[in-house]
């Protein structure tokens, strides 16, 4: 009745692969759309043994079930349903597809051996071991944890218990990615995370490109769009509401143009389809209600001229956070049957709301994800009859590529694109977020550490299986060794060792690292301390040494020699500027003053300067100061120059 497609199947073959070897919690990472039900169906079906599958919402629990139901029940694998919502409480099958809700709070009905857990939606769970966090975070925090109730309770009935996880989206501003290494040979994150490893992962391109998802239709926003760009988010990526709607404040005329475009390319043309399903994300809720405004009246005013599509198909629905969930629900079924077609929402239909009819997308929120926008953009692509693109226009100015992979980390500034560094040490091509000139070259990269693997555990073949039963996969045999090279680092003053740049102990003698911020503090307190915010630097000869000169933004100067002819001066010199030459992604060790000067465009500006008065040196005129610290690579309170 089903036959898998071809990245479906090998999304098994990895997850069979991989706990043929370790136990370790492995993802799945699928875009929306990519028939994840349809995998869990077949895992669910080969395996031999009890298994579980966890969701989140009663809704998916039921679409599972009825998937695996309808994929596997005829060949004889009975499953059943656990969950409070659809009144049922079944755990005596082979697979159980439930609520993690519902298993939490009854746990006691758990207490046997189930082989491998399933977990839907799997970016939900924040950590599997009990951690004693006291300072509760968020509900996703909190329903995080539950995850962790379940995963412990089964351990101890199946100390080797597996599980996978499947997701779209497994990274997410602030909590960062949900895994560590990925299976193409790269770190994610050095944290701990609830996943060890990516074993499969399928790009939204490729379910386009094969027809799987309908094309989007990338559309310039024509008439005045937002900027954004002054705002700064938290670190999960989120704006200030009182900001977003201060700034929208200066904009009276934009929105309702905004709105009047929107409605004309809904309306369509002779050479464009009219829309059916149109979809505004809007900043904030005020915000949200100015657009909800716009559309009524201009739908009073546009409907006797426009007679065939001036009835009930040009309603308009808001849903906030704050909409009751069975109005949402009506408002949602509403619009699913084209009843309503404007549906204006304030971030909360950005995943597992489903209308594959949404053919106009309208972005009028700042996002600095890669993730939330793609996931933004999915709402419009799945496929439905008589679909033949989505229309997305961006008014936000976000200027962020749905085809580009998650960076993992903020775009900074809106000049920022992707760029591809690579690694000086390994030659692993990273992604970061970067700034080129006209001709493409990187110029400036943010990239702090290199993603690459040195070593992967070999793909070896035990002959034990999650699949057929047996125990005791040696987790010792999946030791990952990690490139160590790092674009953005401080240095240990103790061991010289390059440590990341919010690290607090050195990472090889463990000695305290200074938090740079208490350096700039402590030295912007003492009368003999100067320090500089360097926006620019010279590079001369003097005295047939390097004479290097700071300057701030307000030309003050502070100068600094370094005779290159001695062996210990080079060393310092190449310690701190020879290894970051070119973003540190051409590492070299200078040997003479004349290399030094005719590469000087290569080099690497410190932050922050910080001079001390010389007490030796006193002339008459004006005091000398000797350039004490560098700081470079600064991440921390204190603007920096160039920065807005
Ligand atoms: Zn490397
Ligand atoms: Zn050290």
């Amino acid at each position: 009745m089903y036959k898998l497609r071809q990245y479906q199947s090998e999304a098994v073959e990895s997850t069979v692969k991989h706990f043929r070897r370790t136990n370790e919690p492995a993802v799945i990472v699928l875009p929306t759309g990519a028939g994840k039900s349809l995998v869990i169906a077949e895992i669910a079906r080969i395996a031999r043994r009890k298994i579980l599958v966890l969701t989140h919402v009663k809704e998916l629990v039921e679409q599972n079930h009825q998937k695996f139901h309808d994929y596997a029940e005829q060949a004889g694998i009975k499953s059943g349903v656990f969950s409070a919502g659809l009144n049922r409480k079944e755990t005596k099958h082979q697979v159980t597809f439930a609520s993690v809700q519902s298993v939490v709070r009854n746990l006691e009905q758990f207490a046997h051996e189930y082989s491998l857990v399933v977990i839907d939606e799997c970016h939900r769970v924040s950590h599997f071991e009990e951690q004693s966090k006291t300072n509760a975070e968020s509900a996703s925090e909190k329903s995080g944890n539950q995850y962790s109730q379940i995963v412990s309770q089964l351990k101890s009935y199946n100390p080797e218990l597996k599980i996978l996880g499947l997701t779209a989206t497994p990274f997410r501003l602030g909590l960062g990615w949900i895994y560590q290494h990925h299976y193409h040979g790269f770190v994610r994150s050095s944290q701990a995370t609830p996943f060890k490893k990516c074993i499969y992962e399928l790009p939204l391109s490729y379910m386009i490109k094969n027809g799987f998802l309908t094309p989007p239709k990338l559309i310039d926003a024509a008439v005045e769009q937002y900027d954004f760009s002054a705002l700064q988010s938290n670190k999960f990526g989120e704006f200030d509401d009182a900001e977003v709607n201060e700034l929208l404040g200066k904009y009276p005329r934009v929105t309702e143009g905004i709105v009047e475009q929107i409605q004309m390319l809904a309306a369509g043309n002779e050479n464009e389809l009219e829309r059916k399903g149109v979809m505004i994300f809007a900043a904030t809720v005020k915000h949200a209600k100015e657009i909800v405004g716009y559309l009524e009246s201009k739908n009073e005013t546009a409907g006797p001229a426009k007679e065939q599509s001036a009835d009930d198909v040009s309603k308009v629905a808001l849903i906030t956070a704050k909409t009751k969930n069975d109005e949402r629900a009506q408002l949602i079924n509403d619009f699913k049957a084209q009843k309503i077609k404007y549906l204006v929402n304030v971030s909360v239909l950005t995943t597992g709301f489903d209308a594959p009819h949404v053919d106009l997308i309208a972005i009028l929120r700042p996002t600095q994800s890669v993730s939330l926008y793609q996931q933004i953009v999915g709402r419009g692509l799945r496929l439905a009859e008589g679909k033949q693109d989505c229309l997305v226009i961006d008014y936000a100015g976000n200027g962020i590529n749905i085809f580009h992979p998650e960076v993992g980390e903020k775009k900074p500034d809106s000049r920022s694109e992707l760029v591809q560094v690579f690694c000086p040490s390994c030659g692993f091509a990273n992604t970061f977020w970067g700034i080129t000139d006209n001709d493409g070259k990187v110029l400036e990269h943010y990239g702090r550490a290199c993603q690459g693997i040195l070593e992967m555990p070999e793909d070896e073949v035990l002959d034990n299986s999650m699949l057929e039963g047996s125990m005791s996969a040696n987790p010792q045999d999946n030791e990952v060794m990690p490139c160590d090279y790092r674009f953005r680092f401080k240095e240990c003053p103790t061991c010289n060792a390059q440590n990341d740049i919010a690290a607090r102990e050195c990472h090889d003698c463990k000695n305290q690292l200074v938090d740079p911020d208490e350096k700039l503090k402590e030295a912007l307190k003492l009368s003999n301390r100067m320090v500089i915010r360097c926006s620019g630097m010279t590079f001369s000869e003097h005295n047939g040494a390097l004479k290097i000169v700071y300057y701030d933004e307000d030309a003050t100067e502070l100068k600094e020699f370094f005779d290159l002819s001695s062996e210990k001066q080079r060393t310092v010199f190449n310690l701190q500027f020879g290894r970051r030459f070119r973003n540190s992604s051409e590492p070299r060790n200078f040997l003479s003053l004349n290399e030094v000067l005719k590469e000087s465009q290569g080099f690497i500006i410190p932050d922050f300067v910080i001079a001390k008065k010389d007490p030796k040196r006193k002339s008459k005129t004006h005091i000398v100061w000797q350039v004490q610290e560098k700081i470079f690579d600064y991440k921390g309170k204190y603007r920096t120059a160039n920065e807005l």
